[in-house]
């Protein structure tokens, strides 16, 4: 596993093993959900990539962008034993030197809900995992269900832009207790981390209600947001219930359709989502 911190180190590591690369793009302090992601890429490709970077630009000015956890040493062990190539850890400075000044805009499906509660967030995202595509020029990169919006919208500016990669996106790894992991639930304290557990049930309350028949999707809102109030610790960002693809705000939930939320358990914004129908 070569660890390398600027471009053209991980450019020649690239160039000089032939084969398929399957690239993995994460902000570190990994867990199961990122594990879960190298674990795939590492059984569909000849070789594996994976990045570390907590990207600034995808931070809003009043959000955790300092306090982000990071422990490279503790990342680089996890990472050791699945057969990692390539792990890519630059400086802010690699990847913005001074002058930068050059964006990518995903517009309509950046817009709502993370879009909207967190202004620039994805033109830091599609910024950022641009300029990694180009610099370890995958042939497929993975991404988690847990960031659903995330994905819709990598796909759409890979799609857009015809930059050559296949985008795999793989489920979400919950804790027993079915809270989503994150990076962020380091934040938690003991009660917290218990209420945390709130966004999952209310996810399932809503599917509950769909199962037995429920369509109108302001009907699933309300679901969701009544589990939300229960929680003393909660505080609701956003409820959705939204075509997967486009984002839309569904008002009838006739095919396909993705439930998310974002929650703040004290300061900690956490946000899940799952897809309807569902085969779990
Ligand atoms: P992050 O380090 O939070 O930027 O995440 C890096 C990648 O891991 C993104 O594609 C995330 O969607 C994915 N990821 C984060 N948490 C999970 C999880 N619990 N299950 C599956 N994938 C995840």
């Amino acid at each position: 596993m070569r660890v390398v911190r600027t471009i053209p180190e991980a450019r020649t590591i690239r160039r000089t093993l032939p084969g398929t690369w399957g690239f993995v793009p994460t902000m570190g302090y990994l867990h199961e959900g990122h594990l879960s992601l190298v674990r795939r890429a590492r059984a569909e490709n000849d070789h594996v990539a994976v990045s570390i970077f907590v990207n600034p630009t995808q931070f809003g000015p009043h959000e955790d962008y300092n306090r982000y956890p990071r422990d490279l040493e503790r990342d680089l062990r996890l990472l050791e034993p699945l057969g990692v190539d390539l792990v890519f850890a630059p400086s802010v400075e690699e990847m913005y030197p001074p002058g930068f000044q050059t964006w990518v805009i995903v517009e309509e499906v950046s817009r709502p809900l993370e879009g909207a509660a967190r202004p620039g967030h994805f033109r830091g995202v599609a910024t950022v995992v641009t300029k990694l595509f180009n610099i370890i020029q995958p042939d497929r990169a993975y991404f988690g269900q847990k960031d659903a919006q995330q994905a819709v919208v990598i796909r759409q500016m890979v799609r857009d832009l015809n930059i050559p990669v296949e985008i795999v996106v793989c489920p979400t790894v919950r804790e027993p207790d079915g809270l989503a992991m994150s990076s962020r639930n380091t934040y938690l304290s003991p009660e917290e981390r218990q209420a945390a557990t709130v966004l999952f049930r209310a996810l399932q309350a809503a599917k509950a209600r769909y199962e037995k028949g429920e369509r109108d999707a302001e009907r699933l809102r309300e679901v969701m947001r009544e589990v939300i109030r229960a929680e003393p610790l909660a505080r609701l960002d956003y409820v959705s219930v939204a075509h997967p693809e486009t984002l839309q705000e569904l008002s009838y939930v006739e095919g396909p359709a993705l439930l998310s939320l974002a929650v703040y358990i004290g300061k900690t914004r956490l946000i899940d989502n799952i897809l309807l129908p569902s085969s779990d």
